[in-house]
């Protein structure tokens, strides 16, 4: 899968990229990023990306140009699945929606930034719209980076042991269980004794009655939505 992030903060994203299992993801060959600096298609000569808006309100706004030529610079040489543009008014992400799009093969994500982008933006050249929570970030690229890394640590191979990603949260409409690791007791806190039984199928119980449990109190809305 490719992911092309389109942005005015390139280097905000770039570190993100090249640590831990993105970075494995994409030596692994499983998944390309490619950043793109937004100024670099602007017209002008100060490379200016925002505008006044029409109508005299308060802030600045994306200006559609750049844009428009950064976004049909890369659809001419290939096409895309979905151009995202991240948006605190879009759909709410969510797991499902992580696993969908880790099916894709070539992804688009506008990141925004001050008071929004000229509304033609979304109107003609975006195919998909998506917020992160109901809160205001200054600019779309902590949304870029939740949406690239949720999507992709999905894509089968990225994380050594598949079954870990999907025994995570979310998937199954569960929470996950709690984890542990050695030493099995600290400060007299001890690890659960089934876990230090060996005895695998009731291991596997109480794991499942765990995630029930915890998924019961925490986020009965869950259970009450089919996976
Ligand atoms: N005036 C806009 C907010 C602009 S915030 C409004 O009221 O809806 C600037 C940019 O940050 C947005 O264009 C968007 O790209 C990004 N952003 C802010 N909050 C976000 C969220 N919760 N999810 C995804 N992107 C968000």
């Amino acid at each position: 899968m490719r992911i092309d992030i389109i942005t005015i903060f390139p280097e905000m994203l770039e570190g993100f990229f090249n640590c831990s299992i993105l970075s494995r993801a994409q030596k692994k060959g499983l998944a390309e990023f490619h950043i793109h600096n937004l100024r670099d298609y602007a017209y002008d000569h100060y490379r200016k990306v925002d505008d006044y808006p029409f109508g005299g309100f308060a802030g600045m706004v994306m200006k559609i140009e750049p844009v428009d030529r950064c976004i049909s610079a890369l659809k001419e040489e290939r096409t895309y699945d979905e151009v995202i543009f991240t948006s605190p008014d879009g759909e709410q992400f969510n797991q499902p929606m992580a696993n969908e799009l880790s099916l894709k093969e070539n992804l688009i994500i506008l990141c925004g930034h001050f008071k929004g982008i000229d509304w033609r933006i979304r109107e003609h050249l975006i195919t998909k719209e998506i917020s992160i929570g109901d809160y205001v970030l200054t600019g779309g690229e902590l949304a870029a980076a939740a949406i690239s890394d949720a999507v992709v640590r999905v894509i089968p191979g990225v994380i050594s042991d598949e079954q870990s990603a999907l025994s995570d949260s979310f998937q199954d409409n569960l929470l996950a269980a709690p984890v542990y690791t050695r030493p099995a007791e600290y400060k007299g806190w001890r690890v659960p004794d089934i876990l230090l039984s060996g005895h695998e199928a009731k291991i596997k119980e109480w794991e499942l009655q765990q995630s029930m449990e915890r998924t019961m109190r925490l986020r009965p809305d869950l259970l009450k939505e089919q996976p």
